[in-house]
């Protein structure tokens, strides 16, 4: 049993309601720890003493500001084992992605500590004689950080970092679903010698305390990830205070395959990028477009790689645990069902997980559907499980605007070695990042931002300190 408290102003707490709840392992339904549930009055508290932390961290030097960071990418560094198997307990991911995706937080605050010393203002030509103009980037105040459970510690840590080192202080809000090691990571930020008050952590209802933390009149900036339907809602709650806002939210995301691409590399990208974390990444695969000339040898190539994954409990490291919620499993087999029922060919899984190992956990075979309609649910909303589904299209035009087809633009991946097409999908694509003959979704130290309904703003790279940082043109007649 593991136990986490709030931390607020320095201190370990428990709730003021004296609530708290269980987190269960989703692979078992076994209870794997307990966490408080923040009573409003806690959220408003924990506001409260990161806006005191505020006045002293704000005038830190920024590269001392680094300095903890980086020595508490260090402390998570050391201890990355301990946490990813509290992550693998909670959330059900393979133990070697769990303390990956703690490693991965932990470069997150390296590389924001570092940004340290490129928080460098302007000074503009004077526009009269005797006067100086200067341009000042100024941190914002208290930043409210909240992350979902697919990657509650990394996500969490891609807000921490810009926030942090652009001299804000944060009150972070991990899932609910897996509030443990995303709360026992931020805490070594403290650990490492940031100041009391500078990161807070409230776990609890999002639906009761986030509108506190968002609403509240010394919140300066929420910075969320999370479904579209609660960044809209935030979206709405902060306006009636005009918080400054990052939204990092759903997607779907294509692929595509043009009939010259390396088809061996095209087929193990995609069952990687469909099936890892049992489909729920943002930038999973959602959906699969093959040019109807090359379908039997993608098929071929794809269908062997995705028989051999494994799943099975999180610890034993399989390819693919568990989904992390029930509301997931009956989601995918939802999805999977409405394909089934608009004319989709099932050419792999169906299920969900049955026998030994399988009876109480969240367990979905690894499924792919071919020539799934556009209509079906798989192709229009994000199924956030282990489904692939297939269709063709015979025309480049034709796959650009299969992949624009939905409100989403975060992330689209293709494989080709024509570069007229390349350049095609470079111009044509609506999305914030787009692979080419690679899978790669959100990596340091470039800009990972949602275009459409996948959110406002930017994370990771340099440009993400800047949606921490105000300016202030300082205007002095000598
Ligand atoms: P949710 O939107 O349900 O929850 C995300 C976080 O918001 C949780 O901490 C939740 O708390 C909290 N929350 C819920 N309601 C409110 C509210 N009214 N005010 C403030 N906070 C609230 O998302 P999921 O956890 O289900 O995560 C899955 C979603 O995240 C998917 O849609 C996925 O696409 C998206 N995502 C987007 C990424 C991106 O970079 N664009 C990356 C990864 C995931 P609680 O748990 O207590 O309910």
């Amino acid at each position: 049993m593991h136990e986490v408290q709030l931390l607020i102003g320095g201190h370990w707490r428990n709730s003021s309601e004296r609530e708290s709840f269980r987190v269960l392992d989703p692979a078992t339904g076994e209870v794997v720890g307990q966490a408080q549930a923040a009573s409003p009055e806690d959220a408003s508290k924990a506001i409260e003493a990161a806006y005191e932390a505020f006045a002293v961290w704000s005038k830190e030097p920024p590269h001392l500001r680094g300095a903890i960071l980086k020595r508490a990418a260090q402390l998570a560094r050391s201890r990355a084992e301990e946490l990813g198997r509290l992550l693998t307990l909670e959330q059900g991911k393979p133990l070697k992605e769990a303390v990956g995706e703690v490693l991965a937080a932990a470069d997150a605050l390296e590389y924001f500590g570092e940004e340290g010393w490129r928080i460098i203002g302007d000074i503009f030509p004077p526009n009269r004689k005797g006067r100086a103009n200067l341009v000042l980037k100024r941190p914002l105040g208290v930043v409210v950080a909240i992350s979902p459970w697919n990657y509650p510690v990394l996500l969490l840590s891609w807000k921490l970092g810009p926030a942090l080192i652009a001299g804000n202080t944060v009150v972070a809000k991990p899932p609910s679903e897996a509030p443990l090691a995303a709360t026992l990571f931020t805490a070594l930020i403290q650990e490492a010698g940031a100041p009391p008050g500078v990161v807070n952590v409230v776990t609890g209802r999002g639906s009761r305390i986030g509108p506190i933390l968002v609403t509240h009149p010394l919140t300066a900036k929420v910075a969320f990830t999370g479904e579209t339907k609660t960044g809209k809602e935030i979206m709405a709650l902060a306006a009636q205070g005009l918080k400054r806002l990052s939204l990092e939210l759903g997607n779907s995301t294509p692929l595509l395959v043009f009939p010259d691409a390396d088809l061996g590399a095209a087929a193990e990208a995609a069952a990687y990028r469909s099936f890892r974390n049992a489909g729920q990444i943002c930038n999973a695969v959602n959906r699969i477009y093959v040019h109807q000339e090359v379908l039997d040898g993608f098929l071929t190539n794809f269908l062997d790689r995705v028989a051999k994954i494994t799943v099975g409990h999180g610890l034993q490291n399989p390819d693919m645990g568990p989904l992390c919620t029930e509301e997931g499993l009956l989601r995918t087999q939802a999805h999977v069902r409405d394909a089934l029922e608009r004319g989709a060919t099932l050419l792999f899984g169906g299920d969900r997980l049955r026998g030994e190992g399988y009876e109480r956990g969240f367990f979905y075979q690894p499924t792919v559907l071919l020539h799934v309609p556009p209509e079906a649910l798989v192709m229009r909303e994000e199924t956030f499980g282990p489904v692939a589904p297939i269709s063709t299209f015979s025309r480049v035009e034709e796959a650009i605007a299969l992949a624009n087809s939905t409100p989403y633009g975060l992330v689209a991946y293709a494989f080709t070695k024509d570069l007229g097409v390349l350049w095609a999908l470079a111009e044509g694509l609506e999305f914030g990042t787009v692979g080419v003959n690679n899978v790669v979704g959100g990596e340091f130290p470039y800009p990972y931002a949602g275009w459409k309904e996948s959110g406002l703003g930017v994370e990771n790279s340099t440009y993400a300190v800047e949606a921490y940082l105000q300016l202030k043109h300082l205007r002095i007649d000598v």
